[in-house]
């Protein structure tokens, strides 16, 4: 499988952590949105998207992110005792590579587009939108 386009969207110098977010389409026929490249300890990452994880308030059914700590409907506390398990992740992924060699490849395509998006010098004083590959 083959990147056939990536999209980035540059946010202006000194954006933290996130430095862009990217777009990535295989072979033509699949695109994955949300990638964000990230900055932490002056090296640059990506991270695949994720979305927040939510629980539902046992008195009314509302789901809540996790670290809500009262039902924003009936005002019922939200805290079970289970939260401090292994599971109490706040995020989880909603697409991501199998093998660190694929995690690899994508990491390297996408932070080559990065970096030749800076080498050219584009104003990037807002965010801009650039298509590589
Ligand atoms: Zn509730």
């Amino acid at each position: 499988m083959k990147i056939t386009k990536i999209r980035l969207t540059m946010l202006p110098p000194g954006s933290m952590p996130v430095c862009a977010y990217a777009t990535i389409t295989f072979d033509d026929q699949l695109a994955i949105h949300d990638l964000r490249i990230i900055r932490k300890d002056e090296r640059l990452f990506v991270a695949m998207p994720n979305r927040k994880r939510t629980r539902p308030c046992h008195k009314c059914q509302t789901p809540h992110t996790i670290p809500s700590r009262f039902c924003s409907n009936c005002g019922n506390s939200l805290r079970s005792g289970s939260e401090h398990t292994a599971n109490s992740r706040t995020h989880v992924d909603i697409a991501h590579p199998l093998t660190a060699e694929f995690r690899a490849m994508i990491e390297r395509e996408i932070l080559d587009s990065y970096h030749s998006n800076l080498a050219n010098g584009t104003d990037l004083s807002k965010a801009e939108v650039f298509d590589n590959v």
